[in-house]
């Protein structure tokens, strides 16, 4: 498994930088009171130039200004920033692959089974299209699981990418403080040294039944994760659900006959996983990779609900026979979205 975590660096501030073109390069702070009020509020966001002077998040903006007094100051706009999220959003979606938004700036992507090599490709380009398209920074981490894709990002900031793969994760974990694993917090950082644990890497090698016996099932958890073992899954939410399958080709080819045997297959996956998670489907996608490594992503929507494969693949077909024309693909993918229904998710949650 590969996940792919982006990150959007100093993001409200980025957001003000973006329609406040003026602001680029001067240290400014985007604050929870409104401009009358600022010294009564907190800095929500400091761009790196304030963070030069050492104003930081959670302090309150009286003493961000005595650090500098020629500060700019805005109130935070949270429909602006929404709004921002929402495209970061669509663009990641255009790729066709589980997303979990974990907060208004951060992405978790599933990759699935492809490679380091094919996923650093995507999310390379992924990182550019954000800088391009909307104008924004990033950082991006890859890694094997959610936690530590998450972990590899936090650890490149601004601006970075990292990828961090099984055989690196020892290495990367061992010297870092065990406040850095998510979920230990001040109190279990607190309890770890009383029981001689400041790093990762002594936590590993800690004893996981004194850990339970301290800590419960959490105990047992963050020696796992100490020990590169991460449990957690990308959970996408039901407006952005959508489930597919997607397949590498035999031998590339621009042959409708063979790749619509494909597209039969992975129909036939996708319409399993429906019924299995009793959902019913609106649109379709299907997605092609070509011989160079782009790809092309099509779509179109019933104005009905369905469940029918025999309808899931002949838009597949159609939609394919578009993005083939004579260009040789050598991956397919069918996905179905706007999806409805899912009766049988309580029964398999
Ligand atoms: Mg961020």
């Amino acid at each position: 498994m590969v996940v792919v975590h982006i990150d959007m660096d100093y993001f409200f501030g980025a957001c003000e930088e973006l329609r406040h073109s003026e602001l680029k390069g001067k240290p400014f702070v985007v604050g929870t009171a409104a401009e009358k009020d600022k010294m009564r509020g907190v800095v929500q966001t400091a761009n790196y130039e304030a963070r030069k002077y050492g104003i930081k998040s959670g302090m309150p903006t009286m003493q961000a200004f005595k650090l500098y007094s020629e500060l700019s100051y805005f109130k935070e706009d949270y429909d602006y920033y929404e709004s921002i999220s929402k495209r970061i959003e669509s663009l990641l979606a255009s790729y066709h692959k589980p997303i979990e938004r974990m907060s208004i700036d951060e992405f978790a992507i599933d990759f699935g089974k492809e490679s380091y090599y094919e996923s650093e490709l995507t999310a390379k380009e992924m990182k550019e299209r954000i800088n391009k398209e909307i104008g924004l920074p990033c950082t991006v981490g890859v890694s094997y699981s959610k936690t530590f894709a998450k972990m590899a990002c936090d650890s490149a900031k601004p601006n970075g990418f990292k990828v961090i793969k099984e055989e690196e994760i020892k290495e990367f974990l061992g010297n870092k403080d065990v406040s850095k694993l998510p979920g230990i917090g001040v109190k279990t950082e607190a309890r770890l040294k009383e029981m001689g644990i400041s790093r990762i890497g002594e936590l590993a090698a800690a004893n996981p039944l004194l850990l339970i016996d301290k800590f419960g099932s959490f105990g047992k958890e963050m020696f796992e994760l100490a020990n590169g073992i991460d449990r957690s899954k990308i959970v996408e939410r039901a407006e952005t659900l959508s489930i597919g399958r997607e397949s590498t080709l035999e031998e590339p080819t621009a042959d409708m006959q063979k790749i619509d045997k494909k597209l039969g297959e992975l129909s036939h996956e996708v319409k399993r996983e429906l019924d299995k998670k009793g959902y019913v489907f609106k649109s379709v996608s299907v997605k092609a990779r070509y011989q160079d490594f782009t790809e092309a992503i099509r779509n179109a929507s019933l104005t009905h609900y369905s469940n029918s494969e025999e309808l899931m693949l002949g838009m597949a077909h159609k939609l394919m026979e578009k993005l083939v024309g004579d260009k040789e693909v050598r991956k397919v993918g069918v996905r179905v979205s706007s999806l409805s229904g899912g009766i049988g998710q309580r029964r398999l949650a």
